[in-house]
């Protein structure tokens, strides 16, 4: 057998264990009984860690390496080239970090989510600390051992956004704090402010459901290759070709979470619905990058799902599902309400121009650790000192301020910029998109989403991980990355919206 054909075999079994523990995940998030769930995380762990020592032993090590002679490299396609630089990148990676610090670092992580759930509850930073400061000692240690040429944190981006730095992240932070603080500022001091207790009422589950579905369809997610479930914390997860499933939470007294939460995870579905089928079960099937996958939810929840084209389009269908509550609301009034600006304490409730300050916050603190210019008992203060500065706000307790997020107490420092650059790559992405699509405010206007759909499976989701996140987006915009996109698509529609 070709050693390609030998990495297309040995990867074909490792995406088959991940189908596996996919489906185990998605079972355990959703309906498994409550006295399953105990023996099925045992299962899921070991069905996991089977994938991950094939993906990192000596026999699969030799193989990439024989891969990456150039005699080799010379009889390979440029989808194979990418294959072996996927699967080596990962690779090296991994076994970079000794068994033992992996395993360390598991347990500890595990222990410090469930702290982080008392902690939080208890408003007690102190009871987290002593873990939180394990977790930075190693997650220091790991940076050392990935290596880096700069940054320490630098280190940790890389396993979210390959080739993403702190100095190339700080670039495109700057115009956007110099811009959007002042920005802000004047939204709440001159701005007229739409009513959002028309949002408010109640709403039937089964209508917000039919809703979802209405709006997953529009969207151009496919039912057939998919379902929509019921959840506490809503999730897209892909089991596999042709099989990923979105889950939404109904609040009754407010039906905009569902619909906007539903578009959200739809456009991650969309993505991994459209990855190239003909790549399937080798290293390059799957998402190029958090960043990019999230800039497919963003793109299609804030840019698509609450413009003014597609409300004008979906709106009449919520008057419908909802007679009472909407009969006599302009869609005007609505459009506005659903774009409301003001400045929160919590990220996961921030609207589209004061989100990306939480990520400033958080990002600036994690890097601040892992440089060790900050130490983890310093951290309340400085997180209330920053909320200050980019917010205008401050926590009066750290439940709802620094404990909030589950990220850090489960180790993933690093992981909060993708969310940021989910929004900038969106806003570059979408103008790229609107110049090659003729009239494409027109066609969604009209409930005609999938010609933008089309433009997106073939420029980014049929790419998968041929291209790192940094060339995809060269590759299909034209041109590097620049906030410059998010900056005038945030003020021109703000500045309408708040009549300033
Ligand atoms: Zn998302």
């Amino acid at each position: 057998m070709e050693l390609i054909d030998q990495l297309k075999s040995e990867y074909s079994e490792i995406s088959y264990l991940q189908n596996a523990a996919a489906l185990m995940v998605w079972d355990l998030r959703t309906y498994i009984p409550p006295k399953g769930a105990e023996n099925r995380a045992e299962a899921l762990g070991y069905v996991s860690t089977l994938a991950f020592k094939k993906a990192v032993s000596d026999e699969f090590g030799a193989l990439l390496s024989q891969l990456n002679e150039r005699a080799t490299q010379e009889g390979l396609t440029d989808d194979e080239k990418a294959m072996v630089r996927v699967a080596t990148k990962a690779y090296k990676r991994a076994r970079s970090i000794p068994p033992e610090l992996h395993h360390r670092f598991s347990v500890l992580t595990s222990k410090s989510e469930r702290v982080w759930e008392r902690a939080r509850k208890e408003n007690s930073f102190s009871s987290l600390e002593p873990y939180l400061e394990e977790i930075v000692d190693l997650s220091r240690e790991m940076a050392e051992l990935y290596g880096y040429e700069e940054n320490p944190y630098d280190a940790l981006l890389e396993g979210y956004e390959e080739g993403m730095t702190a100095r190339k992240l700080r670039k495109v932070i700057e115009p956007l704090k110099s811009e959007l603080i002042p920005f802000v500022k004047k939204i709440l001091d001159k701005g007229t402010h739409p009513d959002t207790s028309i949002l408010q009422g109640m709403f039937s589950k089964r209508a917000q459901e039919k809703l979802s579905r209405r709006a997953l369809k529009f969207i151009g997610y496919d039912f057939d290759a998919g379902r929509l479930d019921e959840t506490v914390h809503p999730f897209t997860i892909g089991i596999g070709v042709n099989d990923v499933r979105v889950t939404t939470k109904y609040v009754i007294e407010e039906f905009t979470p569902s619909l906007f939460g539903s578009i959200h995870e739809g456009g991650h579905a969309i993505y991994e619905q459209g990855l190239p089928i003909s790549l399937k079960d080798t290293p390059i099937y799957g998402a190029c990058s958090l960043g990019i996958h999230e800039s497919q939810s963003r793109m299609m929840e804030n840019i698509v799902g609450r413009s003014k084209e597609f409300l004008s389009f979906f709106y009449p269908q919520i008057q419908k599902a909802f007679p009472s509550n909407f009969r006599s609301v302009s869609l005007g009034d609505f459009y506005r309400a659903v774009n409301n600006v003001k400045p929160s304490l919590i990220r996961i409730e921030a609207d589209e121009v004061t989100y990306n300050f939480h990520i400033m916050v958080r990002f600036e603190l994690e890097e601040a650790l892992m440089k060790g210019d900050l130490k983890v008992s310093e951290l309340p203060g400085a997180w209330n000192a920053k909320m200050r500065e980019y917010l205008g706000i401050e926590p009066e307790s750290n439940r709802d301020g620094v404990l909030q997020d589950i990220h850090w107490p489960s180790g993933m420092i690093g992981y909060f910029p993708s969310y940021m650059l989910g929004n900038l790559y969106a806003a570059q992405i979408y103008a790229k998109a609107r110049q090659d699509i003729p009239n494409l405010e027109k066609r969604i206007e009209k409930g005609d989403v999938l010609a933008l759909v089309d433009w997106l499976r073939k420029n980014i989701h049929a790419v998968g991980r041929k291209h790192e996140p940094e060339r995809l987006l060269k590759v299909a915009t034209g041109k590097e990355l620049d906030s410059s996109y998010f900056l005038k698509y945030v003020i021109d529609k703000y500045s309408e919206i708040y009549f300033i």
